[in-house]
């Protein structure tokens, strides 16, 4: 019986005369048209042999093939709706660019530009110049230099200045950021070697004072930025560290993670900015481009000029180098701060994360109201979560969320289907309710998320 049906399996001839395929052929590669079919006729013989119900036909096998190739044209990195609440959520891209930044971003792509030309001298310039003044502007720094990522800002400042020497780290701070990062290895596979001072919940300016010698480059401190040590804790502020730097001649490094332009304490979010850690006499201050700056991927190296220069010089700065998109992207993303008022309300980031928690109810109550009679209870809560990419991990980031409890299908399979949806919507489970946060969600994005609802339920 089995092997019957086998045989009943069509040839790939048979299939690519079908009319289902018409439209692929028109505009698909014959080759891949070919390789969809041979991949379909294998599945179904593999499901025959697995004693599936597998209906055969050449009809059905051109079918399958025509959904296989429609489907690979969906890119696959896609915009998705984050009804997560998570500000800055790791995988779903960290931050959004504003739209000053994405415009520029397309500009700079489509176009030719002074990526390395000195419109003044019509000779070839540098890229770093681009952006180096502005974020000396912002942020009081001397000079800057942009890479890929903080990961490897870290990995060039530590390789291009301290090849061989010490650094000294708290062991209070001696990090992971999801993973890859951390700073052993990072420092390992710099050429630096890493000098650990102190203990893990305890470590005083005297541990770093003894662990300076003729060995010693340099100082770095690095910000817990995704988790805290509490209870018996004691670790040196940046402003001590400076002076123990500056007697002992060492330069003071300092990873601070998130980037922070603005002070947003009076938001509750008591994470430190760039510009105090220069005021506090840091000499060369690491962070990354799409955390709390809220601009695209890349790692920034700012501060004294004689390190910026040596770090532009070093080997890696080439391969760790980023593209004209990104710098184009980056230099509107500091170009908003200029004003700080106005990078709140430009930068998404900020923007969502000091949005007035009235406006976010207010948001989430017309949405329900909005949704009309469904198959579902719908009401909104109160939530509390995280700003996420590994910024102020402790602090409560209240929110609302409109909660779903489907009457006629399972919360998981609303879940699955609001993920499958034509732009994915990615939303949270929490006791047995679905829940949209809106503070992540745009009001320009309301109404497909209404759409996939109500189709839904
Ligand atoms: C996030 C973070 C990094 C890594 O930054 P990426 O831009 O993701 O490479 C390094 N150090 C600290 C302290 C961080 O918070």
């Amino acid at each position: 019986m089995e092997k019957n049906k086998l045989r009943n399996i069509p040839k790939v001839d048979q299939v690519l005369a079908c009319d289902e395929l018409a439209d692929c052929f028109e505009n698909t590669e014959r080759e891949i048209v070919i390789n969809n079919v041979r991949t379909v006729l294998d599945e179904m013989r593999a499901e025959i042999i697995a004693g599936e119900k597998t209906e055969i036909s050449p009809v059905i096998a051109a079918k399958r093939a025509a959904e296989k190739i429609k489907s690979a044209d969906i890119p696959s990195l896609r915009k998705v709706i984050n009804a997560t609440g998570i500000v800055l959520h790791t995988n779903l891209g960290r931050a959004r660019l504003s739209q000053k930044a994405a415009k520029n971003a397309l500009e700079i792509a489509v176009s030719y530009s002074t990526l390395e030309y000195d419109l003044k001298s019509a000779a070839r310039g540098s890229r770093h110049d681009h952006i180096a003044k502005l974020i000396s502007q912002i942020t009081g720094a001397e000079d800057a230099v942009v890479v890929n990522n903080n990961a490897a800002a870290t990995l060039l400042c530590l390789a291009a200045l301290f090849k061989g020497k010490e650094v000294l780290v708290s062991r209070g701070e001696s990090v992971e950021i999801g993973g890859a990062f951390r700073i052993p290895e990072i420092m390992a596979l710099s050429g630096a070697i890493l000098k650990d001072v102190g203990t893990t919940n305890k470590t005083h300016l005297y541990d770093y004072e003894r662990a300076v010698s003729r060995k010693t480059g340099a100082i770095l401190k690095v910000h817990t930025s995704n988790y805290r040590v509490i209870g018996f804790q004691e670790d040196v502020p940046l402003r001590q560290l400076a002076a123990l730097a500056t007697a002992k001649k060492l330069p003071l490094i300092y990873d601070m993670g998130s980037g922070l332009m603005v002070d947003l304490r009076e938001y509750g979010i008591d994470e430190p900015n760039v510009e105090n850690a220069f005021e506090n006499g840091a000499d060369i201050v690491l962070f990354s481009g799409d955390k709390l700056l809220g601009g695209p991927q890349a790692g920034i190296i700012a501060g004294k000029k004689k390190y910026i220069d040596i770090i532009k010089k070093n080997q890696l700065a080439r391969p760790l180098r980023v593209d004209k998109i990104t710098l184009a992207a980056l230099e509107s993303t500091f170009r908003s701060y200029r004003d700080k008022k106005q990078a709140l309300s430009e930068i998404p980031v900020l923007a969502m994360l000091t949005a007035p928690i009235d406006k976010i109810r207010d948001k989430a109550e017309k949405f329900a109201v909005s949704l009309g009679k469904l198959k579902a209870d719908i009401a909104v809560q109160e939530e509390t979560g995280r700003i996420g990419g590994g910024a102020a991990p402790m602090f409560d980031l209240k929110s609302w969320a409109v909660s779903v409890v489907p009457k006629e299908i399972s919360v998981d399979k609303l879940e699955r289907a609001l993920i499958d949806w034509e732009t994915p919507i990615i939303a949270r489970i929490s006791e047995e309710k679905l829940l949209l946060d809106m503070r992540t969600v745009l009001d320009s994005e309301l109404a497909a998320v209404r759409e996939a609802l109500k189709e839904l339920l």
